[in-house]
């Protein structure tokens, strides 16, 4: 076979659908979110990012940064080996400790990523609760997916954010298999919110555990950023809530956090967390600092809402399509891979403003979108730059404001 023509010719069916993805050379500036360097092919300028995960502007956060440096300076760059071999910090198991206490659990276990939190988890609990079910969202996120799959459990798909469809499925499974029902509470492509209420009801009624992915939500939700559950009052219907240190918290890494047996148990077969190097301990400091800044501050969430408010109201008042949803997650409808990446192309080159275009697969095919994530740092001048640009490029590639 030949390889290279092979891989060639797959990704110039990629080009020509408009899905081939173009990674923009970003230098993020300490202490200037959501200012960045890009590093075009005339060379190196300023753009403003709409597009950053980093939510709340965490990882620029003085604090932050001040325990990542001492930290550095205190235990040096790496872990040193798997947790259980070298690898276990002081930094972790404060971590840990103050993650557990976030979300009203006994305990909590870190992970690399929120992508591993999911599939180890899931793919521990499916594979070694015998005759497991697992009971999914037809929506949830690929880690949950290819961890689940993994497990080789059954799998049981109910409608997106569906009681009734839930209900239905969780009653044509046997009651004496052990059911686990995974779902995530902020789904990050539509910005909607699971009925988590309706669905720990039901988890209840047919005996189910509750996994809930909070990934989009921990630090942006609930009194001290414990998520939508916290904002809720749920925390404790759930059995396990992951989430992830990279989006509110700004660093990076997963965790979950459940009972002390769940965490251990996860713990003690879970090959993704067995045999992977862990968290540099500066990672862990600087986490820590964001999670105990988040649970003490409501200025960076009730900023972000507030620019959410601002932004979705600037686009209205241009006629410029975006789903609306209770979250900080603000689609901008395009419909169409190919337009959708020429308005982020024209962004970038005319306006000097960085929104990655979001095409199939991470989002159905005839809803390809710009999706435009407002942050407490995003300056009433931004917006105006954004939705201006926005509406300029919007006639000129022929697609229609509303009146
Ligand atoms: N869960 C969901 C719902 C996500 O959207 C993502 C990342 N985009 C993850 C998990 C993975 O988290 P991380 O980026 O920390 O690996």
């Amino acid at each position: 076979m030949d390889y290279e023509m092979f891989f060639r010719q797959e990704l110039d069916g990629l080009h020509k659908e408009g899905r081939y993805r173009v990674f923009a050379d970003l230098e993020r500036k300490a202490g200037q979110f959501p200012r960045a360097t890009f590093h075009g092919t005339e060379g190196p300028r300023d753009v403003t990012v709409w597009c950053s995960n980093d939510y709340l502007g965490m990882g620029q956060n003085p604090d932050v940064l001040a325990a990542m440096h001492g930290a550095i300076d205190g235990c040096g760059a790496g872990a040193g080996g798997t947790r259980n071999i070298s690898g276990t910090n002081h930094y972790h198991v404060l971590l840990e400790r103050e993650l557990a206490e976030l979300h009203g659990k006994e305990a909590a276990l870190l992970f690399n990523s929120g992508y591993m939190s999911n599939w180890a988890s899931l793919s521990t609990l499916a594979s070694r609760i015998p005759g497991c079910v697992v009971v999914t969202d037809a929506l949830n996120h690929a880690s949950m997916i290819e961890g689940i799959r993994h497990s080789r459990a059954d799998k049981v798909v109910f409608a997106h954010n569906d009681p009734d469809d839930l209900r239905r499925k969780l009653q044509a499974i046997d009651p004496r298999r052990p059911k686990l029902l995974a779902f995530e509470s902020v789904y990050s492509m539509d910005g909607d919110i699971a009925p988590i209420a309706a669905f720990c009801d039901l988890a209840e009624e047919f005996g189910a555990m509750t996994y809930i992915d909070e990934v989009h939500a921990v630090g942006l939700y609930g009194p001290r950023g414990g998520g939508v559950t916290e904002r809720e009052g749920l925390s404790h219907r759930l059995d396990v809530i992951e989430g992830t240190l990279a989006k509110g918290f700004g660093i990076m890494g997963g965790y979950i956090a459940a009972s002390a047996a769940t965490c251990d148990f996860i713990r003690s077969f879970a090959s993704g967390f067995i045999f992977s190097t862990s968290l540099p301990p500066a990672l862990a400091a600087g986490a820590l600092a964001s999670v105990r800044h988040l649970k003490a501050s409501q200025t960076e969430r009730a900023g972000q809402q507030d620019r959410v408010a601002a932004v979705r109201a600037r686009l209205d008042a241009a006629g410029i399509p975006h789903m609306p949803n209770p979250s900080h997650i603000v689609p901008v409808m395009v419909g169409d891979p190919v337009l959708c990446k020429r308005i982020s192309d024209e962004l970038l080159e005319r306006f000097d403003i960085y929104v990655q275009p979001i095409n199939y697969p991470t989002v159905p095919r005839g809803t390809e979108r710009l999706r435009i994530t407002p942050s407490p740092l995003h300056a009433d001048a931004d917006i105006e730059a954004l939705v201006g640009a926005l509406a300029a490029i919007w006639g000129q590639v022929g697609l229609r404001r509303a009146a």
